[in-house]
């Protein structure tokens, strides 16, 4: 569903990703691990056309997509088709980024009102159903200040959702909540991957990495360092790199 091929992105003259080959199939969930300013956000950010790559390609679905064009003469894909191409993947961050001045519905209803066409009324609907399956059907009148950081960050991933991506990325959509809250993001993350969701994960949760991944990848120096299923990624990494950077997360 998803593959990159030869990702290549600096910042200035410093290379960030140098090479970066990423395939994810249908219903598959890859995990991401990687030490701090690697370059895994940059990935994300190439995926879902919020960046542009220096060199490389990148397909959803078949679709070649960032660029138009026929091959060797390829060009920048104007803004209104970048948008249209943006709607396959779904992302949630680290940081909520919840409208402050919209209750949960109007937060996860905007991008169907606003993006899709989709009436007030229909949109409401879709959105509360999406809230209760998140298991937030109590709270969706409520305003993001008015809710904890895990159900802020379930309404984030309710609003992804709901554009019914074929995608969906997640950089880190714990790192910002309190421990006693990562729990019950995750098992809605748990219950998408069960459900089907084709899912790129970066997270520092290496026992859900274990647990629901099907493959997990190190990524390190601006390169994909290991890639492998969970059980032997963890217990028989063949990289240098990875043993040591599971000896430092264990
Ligand atoms: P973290 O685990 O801290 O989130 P990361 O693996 O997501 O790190 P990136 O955010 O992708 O890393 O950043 C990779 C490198 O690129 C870092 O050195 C960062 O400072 C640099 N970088 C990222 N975005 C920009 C930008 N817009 N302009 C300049 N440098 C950038
Ligand atoms: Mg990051």
């Amino acid at each position: 569903l998803l593959d990159a091929r030869n990702l290549h992105k600096s910042y200035g003259d410093k290379p960030v990703l140098r090479g970066v080959d990423l395939s994810i199939r249908p219903g598959q969930v890859k995990a991401m691990l990687g030490p701090s300013g690697s370059g895994k956000s940059t990935i994300l950010r190439l995926i879902n056309l919020l960046e542009r790559a220096d060199q490389g390609s990148i397909e959803i679905d078949g679709q070649r997509v960032g660029l138009v064009g026929k091959p060797g003469a390829e060009r920048p894909a104007p803004e209104r088709v970048l948008a249209k191409q943006r709607l396959a993947v779904g992302t949630v961050f680290q940081q909520f980024n919840l409208f402050p001045h919209l209750n949960a519905t109007r937060n996860v209803m905007s991008g169907l009102t606003t993006v899709r066409n989709v009436s007030p009324k229909d949109a409401e609907e879709r959105a509360v159903m999406m809230l209760e399956e998140v298991g937030l059907g109590a709270h969706v009148h409520k305003y993001p200040s008015e809710l904890s950081g895990g159900q802020q960050q379930r309404v984030a991933i309710a609003r992804a959702l709901v554009m019914e991506p074929k995608l969906m990325l997640f950089d880190e959509p714990t790192s910002a909540l309190d421990p006693e809250l990562v729990g019950e993001v995750l098992r809605v993350m748990e219950g998408l991957a069960r459900g089907g969701m084709t899912m790129l994960v970066v997270t520092h949760e290496t026992r859900f990495a274990r647990r629901v991944a099907d493959e997990v990848v190190l990524f390190d120096g601006g390169v994909i360092v290991e890639q492998q299923e969970p059980d032997g990624f963890f217990e028989n990494p063949q990289n240098e790199r990875t043993k040591e950077f599971l000896r430092h997360v264990h």
